[in-house]
């Protein structure tokens, strides 16, 4: 017998149907003998429809009724799921993230869990053989204030129940079965990873890949709560995500991920003296801009390109203080190009094994794609190159790394 947090997204909970076929998921895991807490967020595009109804009213809602009016999505989906399951013959209860105790500090529409009173409560519940249902992207600061977490904060709640009543499992079912070695999209061949480390998946989402929210699994990390990507509508293993071990170190490269948000930043004759990056980057910073990755070239002449990635959506933002920089720098220029995108390889087996960085450029030049900036962090490698090389790219080092169904060797 486990004690299992399960957590549905949004468009699980999309319908009457779609719920029903939710509680059916639960009552298995139920029969089995465990004991099911389960987080779920508002039904289908619920927030978006009262975010979008809120905006017919106000230009900028006010947050703290902005959030009242969020925390409502959550509980609609607590509540009609509990009938469900009473329905079909089991004890369940509906807990808002106020009745938890889920205590969050005061920033509202972003607030981050401090702390989660009510453990106690949900332990009690479950010993009693209730279904605990709770509500997940709300909290409640300690002047009774109702906060959400952040767009897509369910995920949170459930890494911190999980973390806060001991479960031995934090599950998040998806529509898809688990985290893959390549967008299964864009590489037909891509197949489901069995294990990940927390840095692995961390670098994995940073790449591109959207499975769980980072700060979830920042989290899950600093207190070990094991996660499971798993589909909805299989009871197959999906992806566990946990601390690292030595099996994991074997597989060299784990997935290959990509991002085609960014835009490329470069700064043109920068004098080549102490205090100019720092000058530049602050500036950057204060215009609310997040960079990536940064190159500077050997300098020639006493001055140097300066290149960055930064969000393509920052564009905006990052040319209204460009100008600035480059007078104040004495540049000669800026150029921006929004073209490009990021591709990277992922593996904690890069810490061990060496040469990797070599095969991947290699199949990028047997490939005749031009890399235009390289950065490596210990278990990571990304490359940006032309927006339109992207998915070759891809295609190209997932085979490179022999990590597709056919590449798998008869042991
Ligand atoms: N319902 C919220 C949202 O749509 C929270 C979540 O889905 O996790 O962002
Ligand atoms: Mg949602």
């Amino acid at each position: 017998m486990a004690l299992i947090v399960q957590k549905f997204g949004g468009a699980s909970l999309a319908t009457p149907e779609k719920m029903l076929f939710v509680a059916d998921r639960i009552i298995r895991e139920k029969k089995k003998g465990n004991q099911m807490v389960v987080v779920v967020s508002a039904p289908g595009d619920t927030t978006d429809n009262l975010i979008e109804f809120a905006e017919k009213l106000a230009k900028i809602p006010d947050e703290r009724e902005l959030d009242m009016l969020m925390a409502t999505g959550e509980q609609q989906s607590i509540a009609l799921m509990s009938m469900a399951l009473i329905e079909k013959g089991f004890k369940a209860k509906s807990f808002t993230g106020a009745q938890l105790g889920i205590m969050t500090d005061t920033k509202h529409t972003r607030a981050r869990i401090l702390d989660i009173k009510g453990a106690g409560k949900i332990k009690k519940a479950l010993k009693e053989g209730f279904i605990c249902m709770v509500a997940g992207f709300q909290g409640i600061t300690d002047k009774e204030e109702v906060t959400t977490l952040g767009r897509g904060g369910s995920d949170l709640t459930a890494v911190a129940l999980a973390t806060a009543i001991k479960a031995d499992v934090c599950e998040f079912l998806k529509d898809v079965d688990g985290v893959f070695t390549a967008n299964p999209g864009v590489v037909f061949d891509a197949k489901k990873i069995d294990f990940l480390s927390y840095d692995e998946m961390l670098e994995l989402s940073s790449g591109g890949a959207q499975v769980l929210y980072n700060r979830c699994v920042e989290f899950a990390k600093n207190y070990n709560v094991v996660l499971h990507v798993r589909g909805t509508f299989t009871d197959k293993q999906g992806t566990i995500i946990k601390k690292e071990d030595k099996e994991m170190e074997k597989i060299i490269v784990s997935g290959i991920t990509y991002n085609k948000k960014e835009a490329k930043i470069t700064i043109k004759g920068v004098p080549d003296q102490p205090g100019i990056a720092s000058l530049v980057f602050n500036k950057i910073a204060d215009g609310d801009v997040n960079v990536d990755m940064i190159i500077q070239n050997v300098s020639d002449n006493g001055s140097t390109d300066i290149s960055f990635t930064i969000f393509r959506k920052d564009a905006v933002k990052a040319v209204k203080v460009l100008d600035d920089i480059v007078k104040k720098v004495k540049a000669k220029g800026y150029s921006i190009d929004e073209k490009i995108g990021k591709v990277s390889a992922v593996g904690v087996g890069m810490r061990t094994h060496t040469g990797i960085a070599s095969v991947m450029f290699k199949a990028l030049a047997d490939k005749k794609i031009n890399i235009e900036m390289i950065s490596t962090s210990e278990i990571k490698i990304s490359v940006v190159v032309k927006e339109d090389q992207v998915e070759d790219a891809v295609k190209v080092l997932h085979s490179a790394f022999k990590l597709g169904k056919k590449d798998v060797k008869a042991e």
